[in-house]
């Protein structure tokens, strides 16, 4: 337990524990039981093809409805998650109930390509995932050429060879797969090569100034040439206004997702504001106001 913790930075020996350490043990003892309790849910967030805003797919991202804290975003409990062995139990019930909500929303009619689920860190490194990944496609009735899973390139880098066989076997499922926060992390461009990758998610730290900063628009247009080079399509994150969304689609960027096109909301929230955009959102100039 101490060793455990430890390699969090913890020390359960330390005689003054910080405020910060204190509620995230609190925060472990309390996301034991959450799934169990119903508090997990998830938010799906629109992917739209640039050239026009058509919806091309999904990203489920997990939110934690907690007793006390109220809504708690992923970056607060994914890595305590992760730290305390909980992060297989989340990761499956993530899977497993956004292939569903695919599945129900065909159901209903309103058809979406595309699912994306973000893969964390550990599961990466685990042996069984390619056939938890398809038990949960078989049971589901999802087929793997709509299910993307989004990795990231620090999780790849850590354990470079053991990454390669496993996202080789993803692949051979048919799974789609994402290299997700694409530039941020430190993967050179020689094992980039080495993945059986299908799209790179260019961060969003370069979309936010584009139509502002020379740089960052050339790295943009680097990560989306980078892209077409090796067959990859490339998708940007963080689209909030119409200036970045020009840009992209002027560089022939294939996707986008930001809150220009939609926040990330609850399935029937979700439904109820897409349903209805039959061929496509209508940009407005004044959609850029609305966001924050
Ligand atoms: P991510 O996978 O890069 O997800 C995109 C994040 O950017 C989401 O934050 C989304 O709400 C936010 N975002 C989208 N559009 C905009 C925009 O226009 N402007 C700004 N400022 N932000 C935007 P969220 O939902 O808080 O998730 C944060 C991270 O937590 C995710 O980053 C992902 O790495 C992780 N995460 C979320 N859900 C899961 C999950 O189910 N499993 C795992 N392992 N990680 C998850
Ligand atoms: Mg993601
Ligand atoms: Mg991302
Ligand atoms: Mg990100």
């Amino acid at each position: 337990r101490a060793k455990e913790n430890g390699r969090n930075g913890f020390n359960f020996y330390e005689p003054a524990m910080s405020a910060g350490a204190a509620e995230r043990l609190r925060m472990e003892h309390e996301l034991r039981g959450a799934l169990a309790r119903d508090e997990m849910l998830l938010h799906y967030q629109p992917q739209v093809a640039l050239s026009d805003c058509s919806l091309r797919g999904v990203e489920a991202l997990c939110r934690w409805q907690h007793p006390r804290l109220g809504l708690v975003a992923p970056d607060q409990f994914i890595p305590v998650a992760e730290d305390s062995g909980l992060i297989g139990e989340l990761t499956a019930w993530v899977l497993e109930q956004a292939c569903r909500q695919l599945i129900l929303w065909d159901r209903a009619g309103f058809r979406i390509p595309r699912l994306a689920v973000n893969l964390p860190m550990r599961e990466i490194e685990r042996t069984d995932l390619v056939n938890r990944v398809r038990r949960t496609l078989e049971r589901t009735g999802l087929t793997p050429d709509r299910l993307e899973l989004e990795v990231t390139e620090s999780m790849i880098m850590r354990r470079l060879d053991l990454a390669v066989t496993t996202l080789d076997a993803l692949r051979a499922l048919g799974v789609i797969l994402a290299l997700d926060d694409f530039g941020t992390g430190h993967s050179s461009l020689a094992h980039l090569k080495r993945l059986p990758l299908n799209r790179l998610k260019m961060d969003r730290s370069f979309v936010e100034r584009l139509g502002k900063d020379r740089d960052d628009e050339a790295i943009a247009r680097a990560v989306i040439a980078l892209g077409r080079s090796l067959g990859l399509g490339v998708i940007a994150e963080g689209i909030e206004t119409r200036t970045q969304h020009d840009f992209l689609r002027d560089e022939f960027c294939d996707e986008g997702q930001g809150y220009l096109y939609g926040r990330p909301l609850a399935a029937a929230a979700f439904l109820e504001s897409w349903s209805v955009m039959e061929g496509g959102m209508h940009l407005s100039a004044d959609r850029t106001a609305e966001a924050p």
